[in-house]
């Protein structure tokens, strides 16, 4: 079990935990809580049920993938070059909004500060880190939820159209390889032989064979739902509208009835910076939009999450089909879907994947993102009662049991499994600095 797993804790020390956010963050964050003995409740706008809509969760439309290849962050040297290039191209696979831009200003500044080599190597360990207990930490939630079946294990498949492509992306893999990240590189007939059905517009590959797929991230919280109440735990369907802490515990008004805990954790996603405003805090919280495109009929045609890095999104064979998702739009919650960026989803696909068929289903959906590309998992620095848990951005599938693991320790207040310093809410200024000592 690598350790993972917990003991419950003391009888006297079972806290009532209220749990804003039913993505999977919340999710696996209330399970691990329940499993070591808290009464927990979780409250969502529109938590998970079988047949319901849960498109409003970032969980619900991402690429499926468990990502242990996941260390290199988004802001790499050189991406300052590419900013210009972002606000002009509105179908780049990383594109700004150009409206936006004044809102962003701050995020923008953090998120090129990241780039720095130092700080890609510095991250990279962190990511490092989380990423290596990212499947030991999933492992007890999905036998508890029975969810083994939703599993794909075949790996996870980087292709590159030319020689120069392939070895510009060597650096990363380098990275990947100084961090124990397993990963195979490939040829043509390589590539080939595990995909017949791609279009041959690919050089050279890279196989990231311990990468896994979950069949539908939804069934998977359903899941992870129906696990909760079958510990005792409660899941609210409410919109949370203000917070107070009073006492030694926390008042959570929702637009129904209000809901008093000793314990609270935040994770709801990209709208978790308005909820810790409310307590008088404050994280650089923003979102890379993404975007996906389903190919109902096309779920057959690979084997594996297929990704051209140049285009930046993977093509995943999944229960409902073929979903092809990713691409990064920094353009904040309130603006409106963009057509033009599944419209390049739908266009490169018909390229890559020419007996792919029609496209079905779009959605447009909010990845939480602090600058850094690192998920904040902290206690509030003003209120002990409070846990804070998002931002897990391009990852938080991959990272949801861990940050639940880890969640469960700061709420049961027992040293940590993994070491948190890098992880907290406060460690950017609101002008994207770092806030100085003392
Ligand atoms: C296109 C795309 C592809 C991706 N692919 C992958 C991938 O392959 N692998 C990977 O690891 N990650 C991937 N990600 C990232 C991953 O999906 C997210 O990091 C993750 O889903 C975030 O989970 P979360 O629980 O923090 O937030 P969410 O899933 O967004 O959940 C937050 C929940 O909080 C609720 N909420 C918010 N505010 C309130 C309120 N005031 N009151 C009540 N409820 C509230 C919302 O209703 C929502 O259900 C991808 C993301 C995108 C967009």
């Amino acid at each position: 079990m690598d350790g993972l797993d917990a003991a419950p804790v003391p009888e006297g020390e079972r806290r009532r935990v209220a749990v804003i956010g039913a993505g999977l963050v919340g999710l696996a964050s209330a399970l691990w809580l329940a499993r070591l003995g808290h009464h927990v409740t979780v409250v969502d706008r529109a938590p998970p049920e079988p047949g319901g809509s849960y498109r409003q969760a970032c969980s619900y439309g991402n690429a499926c993938t468990v990502a242990p290849h996941g260390v290199v962050p988004v802001a790499t040297p050189g991406i300052a070059w590419r900013v210009p290039g972002m606000v002009l191209n509105p179908a780049g696979p990383l594109a700004i909004v150009w409206r936006y831009l004044p809102h962003l200003a701050p995020w923008l500044r953090a998120f090129l500060a990241a780039s720095r080599p130092a700080e890609v190597e510095r991250i990279a360990g962190t990511l490092a880190g989380l990423l290596r207990h990212a499947d030991a930490a999933y492992r007890p939630l999905v036998e508890e939820a029975g969810a083994r079946h939703l599993e794909r294990h075949a790996g996870c498949l980087y292709l590159y159209r030319s020689d120069a492509a392939f070895a510009a992306a060597e650096a990363d893999n380098r990275l990947r390889e100084r961090h124990g990240v397993a990963l195979e590189r490939l040829d043509a007939v390589a590539i080939r032989a595990l995909e017949p059905r791609l279009a041959p517009l690919y050089r050279r590959g890279v196989l990231y064979p311990d990468a896994y797929t979950f069949d539908s991230p939804q069934v998977l919280a359903v899941a992870f739902a129906a696990a909760i109440r079958k510990r005792g735990g409660a899941i609210v369907r409410a919109e949370v509208r203000d917070l107070r802490c009073e006492g030694e515990g926390v008042r959570v008004g929702t637009d129904g009835t209000a809901l008093r805990a000793e314990r609270l954790v935040i994770a709801a996603g990209a709208h978790s910076r308005a909820l810790v405003r409310q307590l008088g805090e404050d994280v650089l919280l923003d979102t890379e939009r993404g975007y996906h495109v389903l190919f109902p009929e096309a779920g057959h045609l690979l084997g594996r999450p297929v990704c051209y890095p140049e285009h930046g999104f993977y093509m995943t064979p999944m229960a409902d089909g073929l979903r092809a998702a990713g691409t990064v739009e920094l353009g904040g919650l309130a603006v409106p879907a963009r057509p033009v960026r599944t419209r390049m989803i739908r266009q490169t696909v018909a390229e890559l994947l020419p007996q792919a068929g029609a496209p079905g289903a779009e959605w447009m959906g909010f990845r939480p993102s602090m600058p850094d590309s690192l998920p904040v998992v902290a206690r509030s620095a003003r209120h002990p009662a409070v846990t804070y848990a998002f931002g897990h951005g391009h990852l938080g599938l991959t990272l949801a049991g861990i940050t639940g693991r880890l969640v469960a320790d700061l709420v049961s207040e027992r040293p940590p499994v993994l070491p948190l310093a890098t992880l907290r809410h406060d460690r950017f200024d609101a002008w994207g600095g770092k806030p100085g000592p003392g």
